[in-house]
Parts: structure tokens; sequence; C-alpha cells
């Protein structure tokens, strides 16, 4: 009989999820068993309502620390305050879409921060904690857009394809340690974030919802379909397991086939 609750005794750190994808990882690790550290830079009742919820639904330990992840201090501290880290996700992100020329410099600036610079403190940070145990996993957020591009989402594509080259440079200095680290890319996601693009676009292009998803936002995503937070929170709990434990160095996409174009 296959364990159902293969992560009991680990502890998970996933930045960035009071919501969306963050959110939804943070449910899936741990439905596997996980303890929980949520974290985002706000501090408000709800965030900490969301750690009492899923300890309450998945009798697991979890709390809620906030950290603001644009801050290289902040996200050192995270972990600290932790005090342990076998599971590390790095999801904390944001956009902003603008031509290369006109970007606001403070746009690049929080962009490169947050999606990029934040998964490098937060894994110096957690590193020695898992190599103390001899076990680790680091599974980083990316995108489609760390494997291709998009135009005008300059500060986002370079973050991303940075995240992708951090996933491979810690992979080869943990090989053999077992500890793994690995990136998830995701294409379009149904997250509240997405969701409240939906209105605007159907304006803009004088579409209904369904056509402006079809033609519109899922565009290069061949399927057609939104992926769900619980994939991407599915291949995280993969990429925890055993079955996963070579699993190093390399990029998941769970994009409906959009980087197969
Ligand atoms: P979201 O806005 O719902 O989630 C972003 C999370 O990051 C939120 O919890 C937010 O509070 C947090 N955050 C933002 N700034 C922060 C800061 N300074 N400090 C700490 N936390 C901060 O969006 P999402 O769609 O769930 O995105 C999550 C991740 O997935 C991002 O890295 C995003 O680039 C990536 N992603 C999303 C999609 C998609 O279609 N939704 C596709 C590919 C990749």
């Amino acid at each position: 009989m296959p364990d159902a609750r293969p992560l009991s005794g680990r502890i998970a750190i996933v930045t960035g999820s009071n919501s969306g994808i963050g959110l939804g990882v943070a449910r899936e690790l741990a439905r596997a068993g996980a303890d929980i550290v949520l974290n985002s830079f706000t501090d408000r009742d709800e965030d900490h309502a969301l750690a009492r919820q899923i300890a309450q639904d998945c009798d697991v330990a979890a709390r809620y620390i906030a950290a603001d992840m644009s801050d290289p201090v902040a996200c050192r501290r995270l972990v600290e305050a932790a005090g342990a880290c076998d599971i590390l996700v790095n999801n904390a992100g944001i956009q902003h879409v603008c031509p290369v020329e006109e970007f606001p410099v403070e746009k690049w600036n929080a962009i490169l921060a947050i999606n990029l610079s934040s998964a490098f403190h937060t894994t110096a940070a957690a590193l020695p904690m898992m190599r103390k145990t001899g076990w680790g996993r680091i599974v980083n957020i990316a995108s489609a857009h760390g494997l291709t591009a998009s135009p005008y989402k300059s500060a986002y594509v370079a973050a991303k394809h940075g995240v992708v080259g951090l996933t491979k440079t810690v992979a080869l200095e943990t090989a053999g340690q077992s500890i793994t680290c690995n990136a998830i890319c995701p294409g379009y996601v149904l997250t509240p974030l997405v969701e409240a693009q939906i209105p605007d676009q159907m304006k803009t292009h004088g579409m209904d919802r369904d056509t402006v998803v079809r033609e519109v936002m899922l565009a290069r995503q061949p399927s057609k379909q939104f992926a769900t937070v619980e994939q991407i929170g599915g291949t995280a709990v993969y990429l925890c397991s055993e079955a996963a434990a070579q699993v190093t160095g390399t990029t998941i996409s769970v994009d409906g086939g959009w980087t197969a174009l």
C-alpha cells in the first residue's frame, strides 16, 4: 500500500502562499503530511486563518510568517524564523506588462527582487538546514516564461529564465547530498490574479468570457484549458517524493503543451 502521507515529519516553507498557486501547493504538501509555513508580505488575521484552516483540514502543524520577499534580509529571516526547512517552495511573484523602453525601473527592480533574488536568499538560508538533516527539496515556481518569451514581459521573462538558471546551479552544488532542486514551469493557471484579468480582456477585445479565454489568454496553450493549482501542487508533491530522488536540475512544464509548439 502506498504511504498516503509520505511527507509526514517534513517542514515546508512556501513563499507567497496566501493565495493562488502558493496556497494550492501548500495545501497539497499538507495533504501529503508536511507541516507548513505560509508566507506573504501582509500580516492580517485572514493570513493566519489560512494556516489554521490547513492545520485543521490536513492534521498538520501550520503557521503563517509575514516577510517581504523583496527584502533580502526578510527572505533570510523567514527561513530562520521557521526554525527548520526540509522543503522550500519559492513561489512569490509579481508581473508587470510594458514595452522595454518604457518599462518603469522600479517595476523591473521589484520583479527581479521578488521573482528571482528572493529564491537566491531563501535557498542560501535553507541549504545549511537541509545539509544538517541530510535531506532537502527545493521547488522553484518558474513559468513557461522561464523557457520562452512574450513581448512586453521583459522583467518577468528575465527573472523566470534566471530562476531556471539558479535551479540548475543549486542542483549541481547539492548533487549526491539527498537534496534536489527543480523548477515547475506552469502555463496559464486560473488563480484569482488571472481571473481578475478576464473582465478587462473581454472589454478590450469585445469578446465573451469563453472566447477571450480560448482565443486570447490560452492562445499559446494548445490544450485550451487552464492548469489548476492542485495540478501544480501535485507536481510539487511528486518532486518531494522518493520517486523523484534522482530528478534534479530540471524543469517540469505544466502548460497544456505551450512549450511543445
Ligand atoms: P498570486 O498573485 O495569486 O500569488 C502571488 C503570491 O506572491 C501571493 O501570495 C502574494 O501575496 C505573494 N507576494 C507578492 N509580492 C510579495 C512579496 N513582496 N513578499 C512576499 N510575497 C509576495 O499569483 P499566482 O498566479 O498564484 O502566482 C504565483 C507564482 O506562480 C508566481 O511566481 C508566478 O510568476 C507563477 N506563475 C503563475 C502563473 C499563472 O498563470 N497564474 C503561470 C506561471 C507562473
